[in-house]
């Protein structure tokens, strides 16, 4: 379904081991998550305000090619069923925008509460709901809360050290490895939504 056409087709060699490099950065960002979790006793049973309603937007390659090998391992019912699910969220996103109104919609890939593609959801869905830090050369530490529900129940408690730094440090070596590889140098901006409905193929 996704980049599965002309030259995409041919990169998917090359990209793979980026791929693969990328799992492990995941599996690490998963594990220093699970120790905050853990520190402060939180973990996420769904809420009001579902964070897969958020609208995040995602800048890298790794990412939207990371999704997609995801989606190919999906059945083709399914691929078929989150694709108009994902072209229904971008005509409904963009009709709330035109209207001037937030945009709230569930992320495509969402069924019944669960993420589908748990395994290669993006960073931003593994990193949300706890606290963190960023170190930024030549400024200030800057601090990100938690979620509104980690808010609820943790606040008061001693702060667990998340300090992100490493990671987008080492996502951003990857990215820009990878797009060396690859040949692709364009910004990215997209919605998981937009990955999925079938955007211009990156390259
Ligand atoms: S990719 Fe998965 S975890 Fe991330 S917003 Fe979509 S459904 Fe939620």
């Amino acid at each position: 379904m996704l980049l599965q056409t002309g030259k995409a087709k041919h990169q998917r060699k090359t990209y793979l081991p980026f791929l693969s490099r990328l799992e492990a950065l995941f599996e690490a960002m998963d594990q220093k998550y699970k120790e905050a979790a853990e520190y402060y006793g939180f973990y996420c049973e769904g809420c009001e305000d579902n964070c897969c309603r958020a609208r995040f937007y995602h800048h890298s390659l790794l990412e939207y090619l990371y999704i997609t090998e995801g989606c190919s391992t999906l059945s083709q019912d399914k691929q078929i069923k989150i694709k108009n699910k994902a072209l229904e969220v971008c005509r409904q996103t963009d009709a709330d925008e035109n209207k001037g109104l937030t945009v709230r919609q569930m992320c495509p890939l969402n069924f019944g509460g669960l993420c589908i593609l748990y395994h290669y959801r993006p960073m931003i869905c593994r990193l949300h709901g706890i606290p963190h830090e960023l170190h930024k050369p030549g400024q200030k530490i800057t601090y990100g809360p938690g979620c509104d529900m980690f808010k609820k129940r943790c606040q008061g408690k001693n702060d667990f050290k998340f300090d992100r730094t490493p990671f987008y440090i080492e996502m951003a070596g990857l990215e820009n490895e990878l797009r060396q590889a690859v040949g692709f140098l364009k910004k990215l901006k997209m919605t998981v939504a937009r990955m999925i409905a079938g955007s211009p193929i990156p390259f």
